[in-house]
């Protein structure tokens, strides 16, 4: 049996069109549910999905007490799944819903993931594809994880799943850590469609706090480029000392404001930076001892029969 999860926000027009879609195109191939994670949605999804569940008995769901972001809807959708495969698929169609048959064959055949590639990026602003593609050349630098055209559309075997689920952390990447577990993985490559309905629910300040605490979750290259940076300035610093006893030993060493003011200008910031970044990670530690759920379900609809849902 497949899962298929979907995480929904303020997606009201796109969840019967996704459900019919996707009936369609599984229930020739193979016994499938449709867990549909409503993340806290302020408009009409969830008593849509409750509605589809009455119905349709494939047609299964979650709903949050608030928007906890699209990580915890994956892994909320990821618990509840009973499936012995499970797929994450967005809910604007933007994900093609035809390629899961191909996805479904590459699993029997013996890969435990298959990633669905993006061989084009779809509609994009340039600045968004440059932040998009500095990030991940960081992530691939920095942790050796291949981001390169990745996507959250993702077929896992049941295996990937529970090591999956038994990841402790909060503040999860699903999209590297389905990578960092390893496992017999395949590629196909896909072309983003546009968006079904709606508008897109990444705002840029909700994608940059995504980028940061995905590169901070997985690597610590930014405080070891603190310390290299305090290294090289160590350096500097040995050669402007030798020079100023110098010049105080010969007795010309009464200008060089300009130096002074410079220095501290650079001292300053550099320091200010490296306080900032350790404090990032600080801020990270605190969050995960804190050991707060991920997601609060404050809802439920259909039989899921999966795991606890708890975390
Ligand atoms: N989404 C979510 N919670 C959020 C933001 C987005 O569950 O806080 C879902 C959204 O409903 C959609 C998927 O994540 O199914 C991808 O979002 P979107 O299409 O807005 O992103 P884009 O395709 O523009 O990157
Ligand atoms: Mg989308």
């Amino acid at each position: 049996m497949l899962s298929v999860v979907i995480p929904a926000f303020n997606e009201q027009e796109n969840i019967p069109a996704a459900a019919e879609k996707l009936s369609e195109i599984l229930s020739p191939v193979t016994d499938f549910e449709l867990i549909f994670v409503d993340d806290g949605s302020r408009d009409n999804t969830w008593n849509i999905i409750k509605e589809l569940s009455e119905k349709d008995k494939s047609v299964k769901g979650l709903h949050f007490s608030r928007n906890f972001g699209k990580e915890g809807a994956i892994f909320a959708g990821l618990k509840a799944a009973s499936g012995d495969c499970v797929a994450v698929i967005d809910c604007d169609l933007q994900h093609p819903p035809q390629l899961l048959p191909d996805m479904l064959s590459a699993w029997k055949n013996g890969a435990e993931v298959v990633e669905a590639v993006k061989s084009s990026r779809g509609k994009e602003g340039i600045i968004y594809k440059l932040f998009a593609k500095s990030f991940y050349r960081m992530m691939k630098n920095s942790s050796n994880i291949n981001l390169d055209g990745a996507s959250d559309y993702k077929l896992m075997d049941r295996k990937v799943v529970d090591a999956l689920n038994d990841m402790p952390e909060r503040l999860t990447f699903f999209r590297a850590l389905s990578c960092w577990v390893g496992f017999k993985t395949e590629r196909i490559e896909f072309d983003v469609a546009p968006r079904n309905a709606g508008k897109t629910k990444w705002s840029f300040r909700k994608l940059f706090k995504y980028a940061l605490s995905s590169i901070t979750s997985f690597t610590n290259v930014p405080m070891q480029i603190i310390t290299v940076s305090g290294i090289l300035f160590f350096i500097f610093a040995i050669i402007l000392g030798v020079q100023t006893i110098v010049n105080f030993c010969m007795g010309t060493a009464a200008d060089g404001f300009s130096t002074v003011i410079l220095l501290i200008l650079i001292v300053g910031s550099i320091l200010m930076l490296g306080i900032g970044i350790i404090g990032y990670y600080l801020s990270k530690i605190y969050e995960e001892i804190k050991c707060r759920p991920r997601y609060i379900v404050s809802e439920r609809a259909g039989d899921l029969s999966g795991q606890d849902n708890k975390r």
